[in-house]
C-alpha cells in the first residue's frame, strides 16, 4: 500500500512508500517531513481498447490540451512516477500504459512470474494525476495474423541486443505500436533503460514519428540501487550483494573524475568492483560512447561516455548504468 505524500513544494500528491516519500523530501531539503495516507485527487480512467485511446487522445488535441505518454511494464515504483511528474511539468494530460510485453522477453525469460500489480499501479497513477492509463490485452495489441515487426536501430546491436536477442524489436515495435494508439505531443522514458531510451529515439527519428522522446533521470534508492520491478525478486542478502551494480558505476565515475580516458581500464575497475562485491554472473560491465554505444580505446575525446552494467544477483538480472561527462558538456542521451 503506498504512502500518499504531500510535497510542501506542490500543489500535487504522488504515491510512494514510506522510504521514498521521505528519500525524495530529504532531496528536496525539506525538514521534518509529514507524510500522509490521502484519497487520490482524481480517478484514473482505464482504457482497453487501442480505438477508443485514440479517440480519447484525438479529443484532447481537438480541445488544445496538450499530452504526454509515458508507456510502462506496470509494477510501478517511484521511478515510473517521476516520468508521470515530469510529463505533468509539461503536459496537461499525462497517459500512462501498463503492457507486460511479451515480444521483448526471451524463451527463458520471466514473462510468467513478470510482477503484475494493477491495482496498486491504479493506485498510484490516481495519486500521481494521470488522467489515463492504457492496459490492452495480449490481443488487443497482437491480434491473431498480426506478423509485422519494427527492425530495431544500429545502436540496438551490442550489449542488451546481444544478450536478449529479439528484446528491442519487441521494444521498438511495441512502442511504436503505442505511438499509433496515441498520438500524444510527448513522450517520457527513463535513462534507466540507457539502451532502449537510444533505441526509441533513433526509431522516432528514422521512423519520422512526430512526438517528441524525453529523457527522466533515475530514481534510486537512498543506497544507490536503481528503482526496479525486478527487485522485488531479491532475497534480503541479495538486495545488499545488488548494491556491487551501483557501486561499480561509482568506482567508473570516480576513476573518471581522477583522469582516467582508457575505457579498458575504467571497464576493468567496473569489473573488479562488481567482484569484489560478490557480483560474478556479469553480462557486461563497460564504458562506451554514450551516443553509439560503440566501444573504444580511449574515450577522452568524447562529449561523453556511459558506464553500462548487466548482471546476474542470484536469478535476477538487473541493469544499471551512470553518464560519465567532461566538463562543459551537457550529459544527456539526446
Ligand atoms: P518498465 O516498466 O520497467 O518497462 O519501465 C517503464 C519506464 O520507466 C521506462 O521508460 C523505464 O526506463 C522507466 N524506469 C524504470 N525504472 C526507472 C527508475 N528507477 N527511474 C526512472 N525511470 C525508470
Amino acid at each position: 500500500m503506498p504512502t500518499y505524500l504531500s510535497l510542501s513544494d506542490s500543489s500535487r500528491w504522488v504515491a510512494l512508500d514510506e522510504s521514498h516519500a521521505r528519500a525524495m523530501l530529504e532531496r528536496r531539503g525539506v525538514a521534518n517531513p509529514q507524510l500522509a495516507l490521502l484519497p487520490a485527487a482524481q480517478r484514473v480512467e482505464v482504457v482497453e481498447s487501442g480505438d477508443n485511446l485514440r479517440e480519447l487522445v484525438w479529443e484532447c488535441r481537438r480541445r488544445g490540451r496538450t499530452t504526454g505518454l509515458v508507456p510502462t511494464m506496470g509494477a510501478l515504483h517511484a521511478g515510473h512516477l517521476s516520468l508521470v511528474e515530469t510529463c505533468l511539468a509539461r503536459n496537461e494530460l499525462a497517459i500512462a500504459t501498463i503492457f507486460v510485453n511479451p515480444t521483448q522477453f526471451g524463451p527463458n525469460e520471466d514473462l510468467d512470474r513478470y510482477p503484475r500489480t494493477l491495482d496498486a499501479d491504479l493506485t498510484a497513477l490516481e495519486a500521481a494525476g494521470a488522467a489515463y492509463c492504457f492496459v490492452p490485452s495480449v490481443d488487443e495489441m497482437y491480434p491473431a495474423g498480426c506478423t509485422t515487426a519494427v527492425a530495431p536501430p544500429e545502436v540496438a546491436r551490442r550489449w542488451e541486443g546481444e544478450c536478449r536477442p529479439g528484446h528491442f524489436a519487441g521494444v521498438a515495435t511495441i512502442v511504436l505500436k503505442l505511438f499509433h494508439l496515441a498520438p500524444t505531443d510527448d513522450a517520457y522514458f527513463g535513462l534507466k533503460d540507457y539502451q532502449q531510451l537510444l533505441v526509441i529515439r533513433h526509431m522516432a527519428r528514422d521512423l519520422n514519428v512526430p512526438i517528441t522522446i524525453h529523457s527522466c533521470e533515475t530514481v534510486r534508492e537512498p543506497d544507490g540501487l536503481a528503482l526496479s520491478s525486478r527487485n522485488r525478486y531479491l532475497s534480503e542478502g541479495e538486495r545488499q550483494t545488488a548494491l556491487a551494480v551501483p557501486s561499480c558505476l561509482l568506482a567508473a565515475q570516480e576513476a573518471w573524475t581522477a583522469g582516467e580516458r582508457d575505457s579498458r581500464r575504467l571497464s576493468n575497475c567496473m569489473e573488479t568492483t562488481l567482484r569484489e562485491g560478490g557480483v560474478s554472473d556479469i553480462d557486461y560491465a563497460v564504458v562506451v560512447d554514450a551516443q553509439t554505444l560503440e566501444p573504444l580505446e580511449d574515450v577522452g575525446e568524447l562529449r561523453s561516455a556511459v558506464a553500462i552494467v548487466a548482471a546476474r544477483v542470484g536469478a535476477t538480472r538487473l541493469i544499471d548504468n551512470r553518464v560519465l561527462s567532461n566538463p562543459s558538456t551537457n550529459a544527456d542521451a539526446d
